[in-house]
């Protein structure tokens, strides 16, 4: 029996955004209902969910462009509940910076002018910071252009410009890429990036899964409700996909250890893939909210300890490492959990969630004739909804994918 040692969580960093139970009520619809989580300063959140879920109303009472009904949202130390209409006026110019989807910029204006009237706004008008602004966001040769002449992609970097105006900690951004073709998303994502390491706080909603795994988490709601929080439900670290986010999906099944040995080797591989170790005391062997329903819940060391027995892992200073074996294994049920992604969402235009939850139960069943049959199917994938890899089986040899 191997004996795990007790790992040390690292302190937390002070959060710059705190969030509790946060309600938020159109009449008699919860558009959010209880949401609690934090963010700390300098990280970069993925706010993800379908249509519907909350993004927007979440980011707009963060800004203190709408109030709460409940709940108490804190922004750097300031509680938001506790400002009047003048109070929140100042809290917008000084503390957030806000990109919208829709650029909001004033037609007959000029791009300078535009960042300008941020700056007038903001009680300071210095032509020289302005165009500053807009050379750090490549639109140095753009001055004087009104946004009709400029592209979209353009357009949404003057607004970037003019958001960073004030020089916001919280940058708050609803689908700043949602109208914008690859080339100019790549470069606002890059601006974003840059404005992450420059240390930043970055809230941003967006659906595509590429630029989600460029953040340090990813968070998603669904009906109003936290579903998903890749620092508490994950081993961890940003690639994941919610692999371990098991609490509805494996209670018919449940009391089998081959399907908790699955999930913890997917947990494993996944951290393996985002270059992170497998801390034991990240790892889950239950769901996300520690229901297993026929089975008590047992920690995850425990049911690791088996493995090892079985030489499927090997564990070494709260860390679990995959041996030949079980990296063949997890590398098997990761494969099988990826296309079952990838044929429900493809097949049955099931949401990303939906079609995960399927997964989970799915992967316990595809034979290996059914998974090649599947990958056949769908011509040899390359990645999973989420856009992480789909490690290549045999009937993709010299096969080019997709
Ligand atoms: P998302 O941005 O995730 O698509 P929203 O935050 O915009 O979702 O909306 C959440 C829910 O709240 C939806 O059901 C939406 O119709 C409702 N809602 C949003 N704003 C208002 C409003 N001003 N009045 C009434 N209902 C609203
Ligand atoms: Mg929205």
């Amino acid at each position: 029996m191997s004996v795990v040692a007790p790992v040390q969580l690292q302190p937390r960093a002070a959060a710059q955004v705190v969030i509790d139970n946060l309600i938020k009520q159109y009449g008699a619809l919860h558009a959010l209902n209880g949401v609690s989580f934090s963010v700390n300063s300098g990280e970069w959140v993925a706010l993800m969910g379908p249509s519907g879920s909350g993004k927007t109303t979440l980011i707009n009472i963060l800004g203190g462009l709408d109030t709460l009904t409940s709940g108490r949202v804190v922004v750097d130390g300031v509680d938001l509940a506790k400002l009047d209409e003048n109070d929140l006026v100042r809290y917008r110019a000084e503390k957030v910076g806000f990109v919208f989807q829709q650029f909001h910029l004033v037609p007959y204006l000029t791009s300078l002018e535009n960042v300008m009237l941020a700056q007038y706004f903001h009680s300071v008008t210095d032509e020289k910071e302005a165009q500053e602004a807009l050379k750090r966001v490549g639109l140095s040769d753009r001055l004087t252009h009104l946004p009709a002449q400029l592209s979209g992609g353009e357009q949404q970097r003057v607004a970037i410009a003019r958001a960073l105006i004030n020089q916001p900690k919280l940058i708050l951004a609803d689908e700043p890429t949602g109208n914008l073709d690859e080339a100019n998303e790549t470069m606002v994502i890059r601006i974003f990036r840059k404005l992450h390491q420059a240390g930043h706080t970055i809230l941003m909603v967006t659906h595509d899964p590429d630029i989600a795994r460029q953040a340090d988490r990813r968070i998603e709601l669904a009906h109003g409700h936290l579903y998903f929080d890749s620092a508490v439900h994950g081993p961890g670290h940003p690639l994941n996909c919610p692999l371990e986010n098991t609490s509805d999906c494996c209670k018919s099944v449940s009391g089998d250890d081959e399907i908790r040995f699955d999930h913890l080797l997917e947990q494993i591989w996944v951290c393996g893939e985002g270059g992170k170790p497998a801390e034991v005391a990240r790892l889950r062997a239950s769901g996300a909210s520690g229901k297993l329903s026929t089975v008590p819940e047992e920690p995850a060391a425990r049911v690791l300890s088996r493995m090892a027995d079985l030489h499927l892992v090997a564990l070494h200073d709260g860390e679990a490492q995959l041996t030949p074996e079980g990296s063949q294994r997890a590398r098997d049920v990761v494969r099988r959990h990826r296309l079952a992604e990838r044929l429900f969402k493809d097949t049955f235009s099931v949401d990303e969630t939906e079609a995960h939850t399927q997964a989970c139960r799915f992967e316990h069943i595809i034979s290996p004739e059914l998974d090649q049959r599947i990958c056949t199917f769908l011509g040899h994938p390359k990645t999973c909804p989420h856009g992480n890899p789909i490690p290549p089986g045999e009937c993709c040899d010299g096969k080019s994918r997709s």
